[in-house]
């Protein structure tokens, strides 16, 4: 069954708006997806209806948020295949969810002289916290090298890996390039040396079906607004026994069992891990972007999506001066190039004149850009409610950019 991408972009409200007196084609994805009505109107509602601090309160109100917000945790857990609902945690984003590990399993578990693994193809948010972490314990950080492609190179990943490798933290799915990493394989060989891994799911959640029992990863963090749901929200999932092994994150509210001032003790998992009032109507309206996914099938989503990527990567292709970056055989949604003797922020800022709006730059993936000798590129990533109209549109505006250098 093909999907109905009219009637999907129906529930999107952004996307009906001209942008520069063009209509907006929207291929900014991989930063962050647009929201659908459903999402929009539930955080209306929670606070014009259910707004009260959860878990303690004995009123309605709060009584009715709580079971909302315990609602989208178990909603998370059949979405990521996780065994048990208390090994889904709520965080501010990817970005806090891998700062939770690094400081809380890295300060117990790395020790002066044991190494971490991460690759080139990270995000800024999975390199920082393992350098602070490395420097702070006197520990190793390694890198996983990568090809012309811009794919791990797994050999280079295994003779990396050794017996004093205590984590291997790397990315599913690559916000610059879209590679697919083959995660199952790397999960294997890391736990074959007693190493942990942490995935960075911030874009794999969107485009993939995510099964973390399956894949056996340790640690798998991923954000809302990625999975057209509401920014400053985020998830980290662990595996109960090593969410257990680990000392809490941040201290106050909620996290704790009993304090007083000789000695505290923690709450259970999640709660231990989730100091203060937390993002309630964020949460609780997240729920709708996975009923949304769920509704139209991830699936469908991916097969459509796809499909975008192909027609963009052979039509942009044809277009003289058109230089791709990232041609793994294995990628998903993101399409990053050049175009010759082009600034890429030039091309961006072009674009945005017709109404298409892309990022450009480094993607928050400087080293990646360094192995290619670039200083950025300009990113069309692709969603559910994309059309191969805009395609055709950012085809159209490409090529007339490009014809400018490139007679
Ligand atoms: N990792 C990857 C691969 C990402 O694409 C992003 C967001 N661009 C992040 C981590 C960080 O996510 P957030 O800013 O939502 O914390």
């Amino acid at each position: 069954m093909s999907l109905n991408i009219q009637d999907i972009r129906a529930s999107f409200p952004i996307l009906h708006q001209e942008v520069n007196g063009k209509p907006l084609v929207y291929l900014d994805n991989a930063a962050t997806t647009q929201k659908p009505l459903s999402v929009i109107e539930a955080l209306d509602y929670y606070y014009k209806t259910d707004n009260s601090n959860i878990h303690r309160g004995a009123h309605t109100l709060a009584d009715r948020a709580t079971r909302k917000y315990e609602n989208t945790r178990e909603l998370i857990q059949k979405f990521i295949g996780a065994k048990e609902v208390e090994e889904v945690i709520f965080t501010k984003g990817t970005t806090e969810s891998i700062n939770l590990v690094a400081s809380s399993f890295g300060r117990k578990f790395v020790k002066k002289g044991d190494e971490v693994i991460i690759s080139t193809l990270e995000h800024h948010s999975n390199i920082v916290p393992w350098q602070l972490l490395c420097e702070e314990v006197g520990a190793i950080l390694k890198v996983i090298p990568i090809n012309d492609k811009g794919e791990i190179i797994f050999e280079e990943f295994e003779k990396l890996l050794t017996s004093k490798t205590k984590l291997v933290s790397i990315v599913h799915v690559s916000n610059a390039l879209g590679t697919i990493n083959p995660v199952e394989e790397i999960i294997a060989k890391a736990h074959a040396v007693g190493a942990k891994v942490m995935l960075d799911g911030a874009q794999s959640s969107s485009h993939l079906t995510i099964d973390v029992q399956k894949l056996d990863c340790d640690f798998f963090a991923f954000s809302a607004h990625k999975i057209y749901g509401p920014t400053g929200l985020g998830v980290l999932y662990g595996k109960r026994e090593v969410l257990e092994s680990m000392p809490p994150y941040q201290g106050g509210g909620e996290m704790i069992k009993e304090v007083s001032f000789e000695k505290t003790t923690f709450n259970e998992i999640p709660f231990k891990f989730e100091a203060g009032t937390p993002n309630i109507g964020d949460v609780i309206a997240f729920e709708k972007a996975l009923e949304f996914v769920n509704t139209v099938g991830k699936k469908q989503i991916v097969d459509h999506e796809n499909e975008l990527l192909a027609y963009a990567t052979e039509k942009l292709s044809s277009i003289k001066g058109f230089i791709p970056y990232g041609t793994a055989d294995n990628k998903v949604s993101v399409l990053s190039f050049l175009i010759q003797g082009m600034h890429p922020f030039d091309v961006g800022m072009m674009l945005d004149a017709g109404g298409i709006a892309v990022r450009t730059g480094h993607h928050c993936t400087q080293p990646l850009m360094n192995r290619f000798r670039i200083e950025g590129t300009v990113r069309a990533s692709f969603s559910v409610y994309n059309t191969l109209e805009e395609v055709d549109r950012l085809y159209e505006s490409v090529s007339k950019i490009a014809k400018l250098k490139n007679k």
